[in-house]
């Protein structure tokens, strides 16, 4: 399957493993019928039993990530976010991200690496930031910013709540930069902050 940009001057699309990766990670974690009742209160539940296969709208996610965190709170939609973006992670190292750039990857140094994958990864990013800006700062520790973040849109919360992209990163960076990398949402447009930023770090 080939996502092709969308026409820019229509609504704002993302992947639609932002939303299969969530019904995934919801099931395991709240079971079928509570996933059931917060994919209907997104408005969304036609999702779960023809999961898209095509770009989604953001809108429709930003609904879902809404609708979650109403439903079960902000740790819960925080630990199925992550598990959905770890989940959407492993599904781009299987399917999207070529086998022999990964084999390269995992021979050079992190640094190098990190280079190299983040040039990749923005070339991308219209796939899963939507109306989003993805950006990014060398060195160690790495830091990536999603300006304008969907998963923080119309939010306000005291904790981070872009954790699906934590997981997202955490899984790809782990398998392709350093198996030491941790993650972590330093600060987040939710919480007022100008932009949602996440700090990789490698070493100790
Ligand atoms: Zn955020």
């Amino acid at each position: 399957m080939t996502a092709h940009r969308p026409d820019p001057s229509g609504p704002a699309r993302i992947g639609p493993n932002s939303i299969i990766r969530m019904a995934e990670a919801l099931r395991e974690q709240q079971g079928e019928a509570r996933t059931a009742e917060l994919f209907a209160a997104a408005g969304l539940a036609a999702y779960l039993t023809n999961p898209p296969e095509t770009m989604v709208l953001e809108e429709e996610v930003i609904r879902l990530h809404h609708a979650v965190r109403a439903g079960i709170g902000l740790d819960a939609a925080s630990r199925a976010g992550w598990d959905a973006g770890r989940r959407t992670g492993e599904y781009l190292l299987a399917r999207r991200i070529p086998k022999p750039a990964q084999a390269v990857l995992k021979l050079l140094p992190p640094g190098p690496a990190a280079r190299i994958l983040l040039k990749a990864i923005g070339q991308h990013a219209w796939t899963f930031a939507g109306s989003g800006r993805f950006s990014y700062q060398l060195g160690h520790p790495l830091r990536i910013t999603i300006e304008n973040c969907p998963t923080a849109r119309d939010a306000q919360a005291d904790q981070p709540l872009c954790a699906f992209y934590t997981g997202t990163f955490q899984r790809i960076f782990t398998e392709l930069v350093s198996r030491k990398t941790e993650v972590r949402e330093i600060a987040c447009a939710a919480t007022g902050a100008p932009a949602c930023v996440f700090e990789l770090r490698w070493k100790e």
